[in-house]
């Protein structure tokens, strides 16, 4: 029989490594030795600050005090992320989007998607005819409450903004206290043994660290998967045209006005982030260097920063390689976090993906013989969540309309279409996104698909012929009761939640 695992070592001490230490102490059995090198000379990346509704359970399962965690890691609460200025309508004016965390109601046994196309909601777009969520965001309120009488909002799942740094330092303190053995020292070089596994590591200050199954979260870098292993890396370049980014916190205009949510702003040649944190935001660009040089880039984000940017910030750039190896598994090494692959932050997946890597990997947890069809089906599920990340990113990219700079022409006329999507951008033409349309909905669902295509009002602006196949009578008096029922629904609930930031001091 093959023997267990008895230690595992993760190499790298930012967000992906610590939440794989201490997430794996606090799963595995305790004879199970967890051990994280990290390197005192090579920073983290520092950025990755918001994250998708997973992360309040994932906190909770590591047994994380909720109060500790937002003083600790500035945190706030995240409702979703507001597109703003991707696409134009007919009369060349900016048009604003949610994504929310909440999936829209069925009417009549028909998704409120076809109703919201076939008749409209007036003013209110498809996520204000069904939720309070942008209500609540322009209110600057978040949809926790103080208690009291009864709320008029079932619980909807939400995410939090969190301080990257703070977050990993935090991690790494719950780590050592729970057991994980940390070595500050840097990997010079890895020693494979005859069947091509990681045997040990040689470290620059304690020499030969001996290793059973590894763990490489060293960042862009990919010491170990891809440098000592030479597993090949899959580059996205020709479906995403993004490659670098810039970074920057700046301090909020109106500390008691905290928006619930993550915005991202199209700018000339990519989008800028805001990631507002409790005590600060975490702002930047992520854009395509075919299309403007550093330089440019910069002037453009601080233009559109203003004032709002203190006196003197410079941003610090960040060279974005977008894709992943061709395995995140291979032999005794799992590449988890930037080592393992990249997607521009667009939904704030790489967070969520480090953690499901981690639940998979705790599915299909290895013994000493490492066997491979273990290997080539985890290999395969993440496969499978990159490819859907990816698709949806494109998405974004495919159905925008902008014609301002060539930069938007090229995201759709130059950029390769992944297979799945070209095949499905056909069929929604015809009708809204179906739950089977999507090979794998890990994070996102047909829904979220329907609400970026209804939020771009794709259809009003010709996408498609707007005769859409609807098998079902629907009536138009239900659409519009339950549009008058959800406006009222949606006062009651802003009247009742209290301020974000207030939220957060009491939390
Ligand atoms: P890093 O933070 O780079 O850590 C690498 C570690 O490896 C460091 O500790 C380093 O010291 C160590 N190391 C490297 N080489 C060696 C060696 N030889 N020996 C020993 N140690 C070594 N994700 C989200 O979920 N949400 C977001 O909003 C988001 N925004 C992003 C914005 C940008 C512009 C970028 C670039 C990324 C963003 N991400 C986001 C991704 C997120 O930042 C990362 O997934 C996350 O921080 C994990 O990084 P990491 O731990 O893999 O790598």
């Amino acid at each position: 029989m093959a023997k267990p695992i008895t230690s595992i070592t993760i190499v790298g001490g930012g967000t992906a490594g610590w939440l794989a230490a201490t997430f794996l102490r606090t799963k595995l059995a305790r004879k199970i030795k967890v051990t994280l090198v990290e390197s005192p000379n090579v920073p983290t990346v520092g950025v990755g600050e918001a994250t998708v509704p997973n992360m309040p359970a994932t906190l909770r399962e590591m047994g994380l005090d909720d109060q500790e965690f937002f003083r600790r890691c500035n945190a706030s609460i995240k409702m979703g992320v507001m597109f703003r200025n991707w696409n134009v309508d007919h009369k060349g004016d900016f048009i604003s989007y949610m994504n929310p965390f909440i999936t829209p109601p069925m009417i009549d046994g028909m998704e409120a998607g076809y109703f919201y196309h076939a008749y409209g909601a007036g003013k209110r777009d498809f996520i204000q005819s069904f939720c309070p969520l942008i209500d609540l965001l322009e209110a600057w309120k978040c949809p926790l409450s103080l208690g009291g009488k009864e709320d008029p909002m079932p619980k909807v799942g939400y995410a939090y903004h969190l301080d990257a740094v703070k977050f990993a330092g935090m991690l790494a303190e719950v780590g050592r206290e729970r057991g994980v053995t940390h070595i500050l020292d840097d990997v010079d070089d890895i020693e494979l043994d005859e069947r091509g596994h990681v045997a040990a590591l040689q470290l620059r200050e304690r020499g030969r660290h001996d290793v059973e199954f590894v763990i490489d979260c060293t960042g862009f870098q990919g010491f170990l998967l891809q440098k000592a292993l030479g597993e090949p890396f899959e580059s996205y370049a020709d479906y995403l045209g993004n490659d670098r980014a810039m970074a920057l916190q700046i301090p909020h205009q109106d500390p008691s006005k905290i928006p619930a949510a993550t915005s991202s702003t199209a700018l000339g040649a990519g989008w800028s982030w805001s990631v507002p944190l409790f005590n600060r935001v975490g702002t930047g660009y992520v854009f395509s260097s075919t299309h403007r040089t550093d330089d440019q880039a910069r002037d453009e984000f601080m233009a559109h920063l203003g004032d709002k940017a203190p006196e003197g910030a410079e941003p610090r750039v960040i060279p974005m390689r977008v894709g992943r190896t061709r395995r995140a598994w291979v032999k005794n090494c799992v590449a988890l976090g930037l080592s393992g692959g990249f997607i521009e932050p667009l939904e704030s997946t790489a967070i969520h993906m480090i953690d499901m890597g981690l639940r998979w990997l705790l599915m299909y947890f290895p013994s000493q013989d490492f066997d491979e069809a273990t290997q080539n089906r985890y290999n395969q599920i993440v496969d499978s969540m990159y490819n859907e990340v990816r698709d949806f990113i494109c998405l974004h990219y495919q159905l925008g309309n902008r014609t301002d700079d060539p930069y938007w022409i090229d995201a759709r006329t130059q950029l390769k279409i992944p297979d799945r999507l070209a095949e499905n951008l056909e069929l929604w033409k015809h009708r809204l996104p179906g739950p089977l349309d999507l090979p794998t909905s890990f994070l996102f669902t047909h829904t979220t698909f329907q609400a970026v295509l209804l939020g771009k009002r794709v259809y009003e602006m010709g996408y498609g012929d707007g005769a859409f196949s609807r098998p079902y009578a629907m009536n138009e008096k239900s659409w519009r009761e339950f549009l008058r029922k959800s406006a009222a629904h949606t006062r009651a609930t802003v009247a009742y939640k209290g301020a974000h930031r207030t939220i957060l001091l009491a939390l």
